[in-house]
């Protein structure tokens, strides 16, 4: 069933339920209020009679009863035992159903199809005796009136309900149209992957607009992305490209001259090995890059000792003079142990390869962040560069990262883990001095 039938049909229903519970309510309400009308009317006459007895004891009581006869029903004397004394101008009402009783009652009875108000009430006849004396009377008016209502209020209904049904018939064109945009825009875009948004419509800014703006927001995330994709699938196997076709060309010397020739056939072993090394690196990595968009399991982090612990891998790798300075507090940051030590490595790994002077390392606590400062005395990075530093597979010297062993996705990995971890990196440089990265981090207080 087409969402606008559900509204509509779920309007409509909900609306007549609504007005039929409204409709019995105003049908019983004017019922109950007549029939207490009726039977208070009844209550008044029998007191009437008894007064009238009272006052006229020398007149006989039948005498008396005939000038209270309703027009429509009939007086009956019920003794303990025996016939009753019945008053009536129609003998229709004769066989009424009626008794004798000694409470005073108040009711409605059913006498072949007509509904009578009935009121029974105990008192002294002129002989002393306990009787009852019950006044029955038809319903003629209230039945008319009741039929009556009863037209009113189903033609009301159907008046009331016809708008109801063109408001649900606007309500579910209203909700809708936007909707039927959005899925045919959507469609378009599953044909063409043409990343078509949807006109916005300049409506009062409810949840349909909201909706809007998302997938509009949506498309554009999505499109960034798939874009990224593509030049990430690109210049990952451009990269690999190359040290795929070393090796092809070097396994084909071998072929050729490798039986004859033991140093060429050591040479080219060599540079295959070591592009296969390059190689598995560069997967390792874009893997990296790829796992880390998201922090995997959190804790609080001593950045402190990690830096330090870090510091310590190269110091034992590598002669060369580093120099740390640090506050003698010590600093936590929310996150991934391993992965934060992965953004220190990529630095300080950097600021060796690209350099051969000390490499200094500070870390100091800002307001709600720590920096942690990676300085190195290499050639420094020219101005136009420094944006471009983080881009995946960007290199600066191609020629000469080749021979460091870079692939040019360190800083990227380094990027990505940190913003995950709501930081940011940054960096300074002056050519020929050296260059420092800092890497501000929300520290956990
Ligand atoms: P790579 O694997 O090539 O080192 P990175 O993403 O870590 O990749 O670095 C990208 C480029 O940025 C490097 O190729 C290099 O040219 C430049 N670079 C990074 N760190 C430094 C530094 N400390 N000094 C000078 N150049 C740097």
């Amino acid at each position: 069933m087409k969402l606008r039938t559900k509204i509509q049909l779920f309007t409509s229903f909900f609306m007549l339920l609504f007005i039929l519970f409204i409709n019995a309510s105003i049908y019983f309400l004017f019922y109950n209020n007549s029939v207490d009308g009726e039977l208070d009317e009844l209550t008044e006459q029998t007191f009437t009679i008894i007064e009238t007895l009272n006052e006229n004891k020398d007149i006989p009581p039948g005498e008396l009863l005939k000038a209270f006869i309703p027009s429509d029903g009939i007086i009956r004397v019920y003794p303990a035992e025996g016939e009753p004394n019945i008053h009536t101008k129609d003998s229709h009402f004769l066989k009424l159903p009626g008794k004798y009783s000694t409470s005073e009652i108040r009711e409605v009875i059913t006498y072949e199809g007509d509904r009578y108000a009935t009121v029974s009430k105990p008192i002294i006849w002129n002989d002393g005796e306990i009787v009852t004396l019950q006044l029955s009377k038809r319903l003629v008016a209230l039945e008319e009136n009741m039929t009556n209502l009863f037209y009113v209020l189903i033609i009301a209904s159907i008046i009331i309900i016809i708008p109801i049904i063109v408001a649900g018939h606007l309500l579910a064109r209203f909700i809708l149209q936007p909707i039927k945009s959005l899925i045919s825009t959507m469609k378009e875009n599953v044909k063409d992957t043409n990343w078509k948004k949807t006109a916005l419509n300049n409506r009062s800014k409810d949840e349909l607009y909201e909706m809007e703006k998302t997938f509009n927001e949506m498309i554009d995330s999505l499109k960034e992305n798939y874009e990224m994709q593509e030049i990430f699938v690109s210049d990952a196997s451009h990269e690999l490209k190359t040290p795929i076709s070393i090796i092809k060309s070097y396994a084909q010397l071998l072929e050729r001259r490798g039986k004859d020739n033991p140093e060429l056939t050591k040479e080219s072993l060599e540079a295959i090995s070591s592009e296969a090394d390059r190689m598995q690196k560069l997967v390792e990595q874009m893997l990296a890059l790829a796992k880390n968009k998201n922090i995997h399991s959190s804790e609080d982090v001593n950045v402190t000792e990690l830096v330090e612990e870090t510091t310590e891998i190269f110091k034992g790798a590598y002669e060369r003079e580093f120099e740390i300075s640090k506050p003698p507090k010590e600093f936590y940051v929310h996150g991934n142990r391993d992965q934060l030590k992965q953004v220190f490595y990529i630095l300080i790994d950097n600021a060796l390869k690209y350099s051969d002077k000390k490499v200094s390392l500070a870390i100091e606590q800002q307001e709600a962040n720590i920096i942690i400062s990676i300085t190195d005395y290499g050639a420094g990075i020219p101005e136009e560069e420094l944006n471009r530093l983080f881009e995946r597979f960007y290199r600066m010297d191609k020629a000469r990262s080749r021979n460091t062993g870079g692939t040019g996705l360190g800083l990227a990995i380094a990027k990505t883990i940190t913003n995950s971890h709501g930081g940011t990196i940054t960096v300074e440089s002056a050519l020929g001095e050296g260059s420092t990265f800092k890497v501000i981090l929300p520290v956990t207080l």
